[in-house]
């Protein structure tokens, strides 16, 4: 009998192993699929106006300038800069926001680790009470993360030398993104508080400097984003009448892309084997299945629970941010948190 229940429960994924294995040979007479792009995350600092319909709202304009430019405004603008060159160089641009909204640095995060990106980059301006201090600041979270930090601060530096703005190198700020496993930077293009540097931020040729500057600096750090580039262009051009590149577009999240990765088959006899071992734990040992469904139940349920207190105790915290500014609301800083 056991023979017999181990040979129809094997048969199912022995036939999917099977149709697995040819698969490949089938794909590999297959037209060829179209590279996957790299991805870079990029992470526009701040953002969101109050809303007097709505005072329990959260917003952060960041720093403002001495000639009224908000921090808010100038990431955008350079973060959408940087993504439409990135696309131009068939780099996959993902943005953490498009628009004039508020974000908590854990979505920032998540955007970047949801995206699978492999290098993350949150755009800043800088502030000090003295308004002579300025210059190009790259702030990196951990040590792995320094050499993208300083190839990011050598393109600066090189680009910005020719508007007489400053190249203040990197530091630590160990606060900062540490959750983020691909090498991540931010970058403080120059100071709001500066009246010279404020007047640079105001015009539009000054972004797009900044922008090409960390573009040179992503590109400089992975020669994988030229190799892919041409393996593309390659791709491209072998298939004249494939869409184009979805690329050329940044969008908030992933972008939608007809270059989708190759499909494994590994997931389908990982089902299958997890599905084989678990009738043959009901079967031989049912005491032990019963526990392991408990176990699992139990522990989905304090999985539940935590995440449901997590959201109350956030909207305690913001209903007292609230509180304590009375109308319109303080501004916070989303960067507050990272000091808690
Ligand atoms: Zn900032």
């Amino acid at each position: 009998m056991w023979a017999r229940l181990l040979h129809v429960a094997l048969a199912a994924p022995a036939a999917a192993l099977l149709a697995g294995l040819s698969g490949p040979v089938a794909r590999a007479q297959a037209p060829d699929r179209p590279p996957a792009p790299i991805v870079v995350a990029i992470d526009p600092g701040h953002g969101g106006s109050a809303n007097p319909h709505n005072p329990s709202q959260l917003f952060d304009p960041g720093c403002i300038g001495v000639n009224g430019v908000e921090e808010k405004d100038v990431t955008l603008d350079v973060g959408k800069r940087l993504a439409s060159l990135l696309g131009r160089d068939d780099v996959r641009a993902v943005l953490t926001r498009t628009t004039d909204e508020y974000l908590t640095i854990a979505q920032r995060e998540q955007t970047a680790i949801g995206s699978r990106a492999a290098f993350f980059v949150s755009i800043h301006v800088n502030s000090f009470r003295d308004p002579s201090v300025g210059g190009s600041l790259v702030l990196y979270p951990n040590a792995a993360a320094l050499p993208f930090a300083q190839t990011l601060s050598d393109a600066l530096g090189r680009e910005l030398r020719q508007d007489a703005v400053a190249d203040s190198g990197v530091q630590l700020r160990d606060n900062w993104w540490i959750h983020a496993p691909m090498p991540t930077s931010t970058v403080e293009m120059a100071y709001l508080t500066n009246p010279h540097e404020a007047a640079l931020m105001a015009t539009g040729g000054f972004r797009q400097q900044v922008a090409a500057a960390i573009r040179d600096g992503i590109e400089a750090f992975d020669p994988q984003i030229a190799t892919r580039r041409a393996e593309i262009g390659a791709w491209r051009a072998r298939h004249p009448s494939a869409p184009a590149a979805p690329t050329r577009r940044a969008h908030r999240g992933m972008v939608a892309a007809p270059l989708e990765p190759a499909r494994s088959i590994l997931p389908t006899v990982v089902f299958w084997m997890t599905v084989v071992c678990a009738i043959l734990v009901v079967l031989r040992w049912p005491r032990v299945a019963i526990w392991l469904v408990v176990t699992m139940i139990t522990l989905l349920m304090r999985m539940l629970q935590r995440a449901f207190i997590h959201r109350r105790a956030l909207r305690r915290r913001r209903r007292a941010l609230a509180r304590q500014a009375g109308r319109p609301v303080r501004q916070h800083s989303v960067y507050d948190e990272l000091w808690l």
